[in-house]
C-alpha cells in the first residue's frame, strides 16, 4: 500500500527538526538557495477549492483564480507556520500580489520577491546570478547564517537529482502502470517534499510501478499552469487515455538542465534559465511548437488539452498560433478553461470525453 506524503506533515515534521518555511508562489525560484538556510520551501499553488471572499477585498474579480486562492489562502491564517513568503515575479497578477503583501497586507513574515529575466542571453544569465545572491544576502541578514560555497553546492546537487528523478518518472510515463490521478498526486509531492525524501518516494514508486511494455491507452500531451481541477485525470482515463507528455509549469516545465560550474550563483541562475520554452519566459511561439510537436512524436501523442485558468493571459496568447502549428501537423487540441475553485462544467466534461474519442 502506498502512502502519500502530506504537505502539512512535511511542514510539522521540517519544523520539528529546527527548520524554517518559506511558502512559494508560482514558479521559478532557486530552490536550493533556501535549502543551504535550512529553510524548506513549501509551493502555494493556490491551493484550489478554497472560498476565495476575502481576497476579493483586496484584488479584482478578473484575476485569476490562482492569485485569489493563495491570498484568500493567507487571510484565513493558513501560513502562520511560515517564516517567509516568497513571490517570484511570474506575471502581472503575481508582481501585483508581491505589492499588496509588501505595501499593503504587511504580514509578520519576511516577504521577498525574485525576478526571472526574459531571455537566455550572457547578459541575463548575469543578472539572474545577482538576483540570486541578492536573495542570498537578504536570507544571511534575516538569519544570521551565511552558508559558504561547498554546502550551496552540496543542496545543488541534491536539487539537481530531485530533476532527474522527476524527469525519469515523466519520460518514462508510459512504462508505469498507474492512474495520472495518483502518478500526480505522487509527483506534486515535490512541491512540498525535501528533495532528498522526494528522490527517496519517487524511487519506491519508480520500482513498484515499473512495467517492461508500454500501457495499452491513448497518450495525450496535458498544458497549462497546473491540472486543477485535477478530475481531469479521471475524465482521461475512463475514456482510456492517459497524459504521456506534461507541459505543465508545476511539473514538465521546470525540468532544469544540470550545468557544471563552482560558482553556486551562476550555476543556479543558469539551471533556471534553460529550462523549457514556457510563456512566463515569454518564449517565441516557435519554440513551444517545436516543443510541443517533439513531445508529440516522442509519446506518440496525437491530441494536446490546453487547461488554462481563466484570467492567465500569458498562457491564452499563445494559443491561437500554438494550435493553428500543431493542427498544420496532425496534431489536435482542445483549450479547456478552469478555475481552480470550482468543479469542472458538465460541458467541458462533454468537450473533452468527445475530443478523447476522436484521438482513439
Ligand atoms: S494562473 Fe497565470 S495569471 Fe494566474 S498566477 Fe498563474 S501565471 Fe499568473
Amino acid at each position: 500500500m502506498l502512502n502519500i506524503p502530506s504537505r502539512n506533515e512535511s511542514i510539522k515534521k521540517f519544523k520539528a527538526n529546527g527548520g524554517g518555511i518559506v511558502a512559494v508562489t508560482p514558479y521559478h525560484y532557486p530552490k536550493a538557495l533556501f535549502r543551504a538556510f535550512n529553510i524548506l520551501p513549501v509551493e502555494l499553488w493556490g491551493p484550489p477549492k478554497i472560498n476565495t471572499l476575502q481576497s476579493k477585498a483586496h484584488i479584482q474579480t478578473y484575476i485569476c483564480s490562482v492569485a485569489h486562492s493563495i491570498l484568500a489562502f493567507y487571510l484565513q491564517g493558513n501560513l502562520d507556520l511560515c517564516d517567509f513568503i516568497l513571490i517570484p515575479h511570474t506575471c502581472d497578477s503575481l508582481q501585483g500580489l508581491g505589492s499588496i503583501f509588501l505595501d499593503f497586507i504587511k504580514p509578520k513574515q519576511k516577504v521577498l520577491t525574485f525576478y526571472m529575466p526574459r531571455e537566455r542571453r550572457s547578459v541575463d544569465i548575469s543578472f539572474l546570478s545577482k538576483e540570486i545572491e541578492k536573495l542570498y544576502n537578504q536570507l544571511c541578514e534575516f538569519t544570521g547564517k551565511k552558508p559558504d560555497y561547498e554546502e550551496l553546492l552540496r543542496h545543488i546537487e541534491i536539487e539537481e537529482n530531485a530533476t532527474r528523478m522527476l524527469k525519469k518518472l515523466l519520460s518514462e510515463r508510459q512504462y508505469l502502470d498507474i492512474e495520472d490521478y495518483k502518478f500526480y498526486s505522487i509527483i506534486r509531492t515535490k512541491e512540498f517534499l525535501p528533495a532528498e525524501e522526494f528522490i527517496e518516494f519517487a524511487n519506491n514508486v519508480y520500482l513498484m510501478y515499473k512495467t517492461d511494455k508500454p500501457i495499452n491507452k491513448t497518450p495525450i500531451i496535458l498544458s497549462g499552469l497546473l491540472p486543477e481541477p485535477m478530475e481531469i485525470f479521471k475524465i482521461i482515463n475512463e475514456k482510456n487515455g492517459f497524459v504521456a507528455g506534461d507541459d505543465l509549469a508545476i511539473t514538465g516545465r521546470r525540468l532544469y538542465p544540470p550545468p557544471e560550474g563552482s560558482n553556486p550563483f551562476i550555476r543556479l541562475a543558469k539551471s533556471l534559465i534553460f529550462s523549457p520554452p514556457e510563456p512566463s519566459r515569454g518564449d517565441n511561439v516557435e519554440a513551444r511548437l517545436q516543443n510541443l510537436l517533439e513531445m508529440a512524436e516522442r509519446t506518440n501523442s496525437k491530441g494536446v488539452i490546453f487547461y488554462i485558468v481563466t484570467f492567465c493571459e500569458q498562457e491564452y496568447f499563445y494559443l491561437p498560433q500554438l494550435r493553428k502549428g500543431l493542427r498544420e501537423e496532425g496534431i489536435k487540441s482542445i483549450l479547456i478553461d478552469t478555475d481552480i475553485n470550482q468543479e469542472l462544467s458538465q460541458q467541458a466534461i462533454t468537450r473533452l470525453e468527445v475530443f478523447l474519442e476522436t484521438l482513439q
